[in-house]
């Protein structure tokens, strides 16, 4: 397997990498959500990452399969706010993805805007509003500068946007989810999904590079 598709079994280590990584931040997601939330969104993702990791040991015909499993596992599991909406991100990347077995880097380019794309239309957020949104708008606008230079390159780019991106969430006032009835006490911290969100896009680069 060449760096230039995207396989299941690629795709199942990047859920594995995700899920390893939250679980090693899930004190700073907290730490992050105590400060502009409720303090759960490190215990929420936790829950889903373990129930997905779970999830992995079925055999899944296709990325699609899989993913959609995932949305599924996420939605039923995380709960709060980000539950749905990464659930929606994986449902929409599932579909997007359609009977593909390899995703190249258009196809899983167009799969990641759709799932971005599903999390603005469940969360309506808008950028700068200090959410999530603000990782995957500029990151998949990254991913599809790049894509032209492959896959590797293209998640590559991606990562180095998202990690710009969430650090870009500090400044900001939250005009979304509960941060937001905080107003200008909600600056100096950034957004705990945001965080989170640069971890599942570093954890897709990871996945490229690394089986
Ligand atoms: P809750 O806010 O219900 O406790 P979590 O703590 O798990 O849920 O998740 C909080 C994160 O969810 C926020 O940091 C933000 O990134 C994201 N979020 C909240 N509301 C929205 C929204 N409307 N659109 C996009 N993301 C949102
Ligand atoms: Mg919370």
């Amino acid at each position: 397997m060449t760096n230039e598709e995207l396989s299941q079994e690629q795709c199942a280590t990047w859920l594995r990498l995700f899920a390893a990584e939250v679980e090693r931040n899930a004190p700073h997601l907290t730490e992050l959500d105590s400060a502009i939330g409720d303090a759960d969104h490190g215990s929420n993702m936790a829950r889903g990452v373990k129930a997905v990791v779970s999830a992995l040991d079925t055999d899944y015909p296709t990325i699609a399969a899989l993913t959609k499993k995932v949305g599924m596992t996420l939605v039923s599991t995380v709960g709060g706010a980000s539950g749905p909406l990464y659930g929606t991100f994986f449902l929409r990347f599932a579909m997007a993805a359609g009977e593909a077995t390899t995703l190249d880097a258009q196809s899983l380019g167009k799969a990641l805007v759709a799932g971005a794309e599903g999390i603005i239309q469940r969360g309506k957020a808008s950028q700068g509003d200090k959410t999530m949104v603000d990782v995957w708008l500029p990151a998949v606008d990254a991913y599809a500068t790049a894509a032209e230079e492959g896959l590797a390159a293209a998640v590559h780019a991606m990562t180095v946007e998202a990690e710009k991106a969430c650090k870009a969430t500090e400044s900001m006032v939250a005009r979304k989810g509960r941060a937001s009835y905080l107003g200008d006490r909600s600056k100096g911290h950034l957004d705990p999904g945001a965080v989170s969100s640069a971890l599942l896009i570093s954890a897709l680069a990871q996945a490229v590079t690394t089986s």
